[in-house]
């Protein structure tokens, strides 16, 4: 998609390709502090080259238009929930799911964890320098057994609803359970009981209405989820000798950006386009 750079004045400037904060650029080797977050980790996974142009050499990813739709869910679930959360009684949804010996949980931190941006849930990667973020949607409790429970808001438009069963095993949501299994380890690392099932909360914006009348309509769906930590830390291991090498790692061959930028680059130079086919 096309990114215009503009300033905070919303005029247009000249876009360099690099960040120019220092402290947002990882030296291989270096000493002091640097945060990774979720979002980040999960780049490495994706693609390990652009998360080393991006974090060791500094590029500028060209952004997205923000989820301004999807923000509004989370929003008017993060107020639903904080009030239960204030009363310390069940959410409406606990009710209605079989699960009323849950409350949302009460933390003097919960607003930094849910800081994506600042804070989140935060841990020093074991004796390394790289610190661990993650901003949470909500965590919940369950009143027996005091375990700590991981939710994440999903939003969505669906024709045809949620099937809970396939959710899951969507190739699209595979990052969905990474994302959890990431939660549930820095919280277990933080030192709290974490419970075995996390949720997602997933909201279908029902297509199926005859109008619109300034009215969107949502099923609310509990898709329950094992999280699974193993992985994690040889994933870590290897993010953060990759953040110490000077080699630049191999694409990711089914990326469209990088395929779409060898061809500019092939037909700036030499005003013509690369053919893929022989025929
Ligand atoms: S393959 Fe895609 S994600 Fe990886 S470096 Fe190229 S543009 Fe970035």
């Amino acid at each position: 998609m096309i990114d215009l750079k503009r300033n905070k004045n919303k005029v247009l400037v000249p876009a360099r390709g690099k960040r120019v904060m220092a402290s947002s650029i990882y030296s291989p080797n270096q000493a002091t502090k640097f945060k990774i977050s979720r979002g980040k980790f999960s780049d490495y996974l994706t693609c390990k080259r652009c998360f080393y142009l991006d974090r060791v050499k500094g590029f500028e990813v060209p952004g997205v238009p923000g989820w301004t739709l999807n923000e509004t869910t989370d929003l008017l679930l993060k107020k639903e929930f904080d009030s239960c959360r204030e009363k310390q009684v069940p959410h409406r949804l606990f009710y209605e799911n079989n699960l009323d010996y849950l409350v949302p949980f009460s933390h003097p931190d919960m607003d930094k964890w849910r800081d994506a941006l600042r804070h989140g849930l935060m841990i020093n990667y074991k004796d390394s320098n790289i610190i661990l973020t993650g901003g949470i949607d909500d965590i919940w409790q369950d009143t027996k057994t005091k375990k700590l429970i991981i939710v994440d808001y999903k939003s969505q438009a669906k024709l045809g609803g949620i099937e809970i069963d396939q959710y899951l095993s969507d190739p699209f949501h595979l990052g969905y359970k990474m994302q959890m299994d990431f939660y549930a380890y820095l919280l277990k690392k933080m030192g709290f009981e974490v419970d075995k099932t996390s949720y997602f909360l997933v909201c279908n914006a029902r297509r199926d209405r005859q109008d619109f009348r300034g009215l969107f309509f949502f099923d609310e769906v509990l898709v329950p989820y094992k999280w699974n930590v193993s992985w994690i830390e040889k994933n870590v291991d290897a993010m953060i000798e990759l953040m110490n090498q000077h080699e630049i790692p191999d694409p990711n061959e089914s990326c469209k950006n990088c395929a779409y930028a060898d061809q500019y680059s092939y037909c700036i130079s030499t005003n013509s386009t690369q053919s893929l086919y022989n025929f």
